[in-house]
């Protein structure tokens, strides 16, 4: 079976973890750069990305995943999507810069903040991972502005891309281990070599 890694310093870990293990693979939770062993990728969680960010320049992770994402797929979730991004405003923070995207943090605004909405995936991932309209969890998201021109857009909210895949990675400004449906993990395990 194949091996997530689901790092597990700060965040909702714990739902990928059965995210994954609904999809079909072992998670393996991931606190130090020698836990990066033997995984074939590596889900970056929702949280607060200030927070995260910080732990893991305390436990010296940061060159430790970028090197991980030079050779395996890594799929982040909001605040894990903040983190590959390779540009990040409001505030502006370091990232791991792995995604070509650009982030606006908390973009939906303080007030209405959090939300559920139905959102149609693109053609594209709906053959790829299955067909139907998709349950979307968003909690404090960012929007993504800017893509760079060799990523892909897999879902929109609103017009804006809520689901991008760049090369080996993807990222979600929403929550899929919040819902019900597996097809967004699954395709994830489709990207594992
Ligand atoms: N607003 C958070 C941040 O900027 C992300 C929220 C989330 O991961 N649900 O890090």
């Amino acid at each position: 079976m194949k091996k997530v890694g689901i790092l597990a310093l700060q965040g909702d870990f714990d739902a990928h973890t059965k995210a994954v293990e609904r999809a079909g693979a072992t998670a393996v939770e991931v606190r130090s750069a020698h836990d990066l062993d033997a995984l074939d990728g590596l889900i970056i969680p929702g949280g607060e990305s200030t927070t995260m960010l910080k732990l893991l320049q305390e436990e010296k992770l940061m060159e430790p995943l970028r090197q991980f994402g030079q050779r395996r797929p890594i799929f982040g979730t909001c605040a894990g999507a903040i983190l590959l991004a390779n540009e990040v405003s409001s505030p502006s923070q370091e990232s791991l810069g792995l995604i070509d995207i650009g982030v606006e943090r908390n973009a939906y605004g303080r007030q209405v903040d959090s939300r559920i909405a139905s959102i149609v995936p693109e053609p594209d991932f709906q053959a790829r991972a299955g067909s139907g309209d998709m349950e979307a969890v968003f909690i404090r998201a960012p929007i993504i502005p800017r893509f760079g021109s060799a990523a892909r857009e897999l879902a929109r909210y609103q017009g804006d891309p809520v689901l991008v895949e760049d090369g080996r990675h993807m990222v979600a400004t929403f929550h899929p281990e919040l819902s019900n449906d597996p097809r967004v993990h699954e395709l994830f395990l489709q990207k594992l070599p």
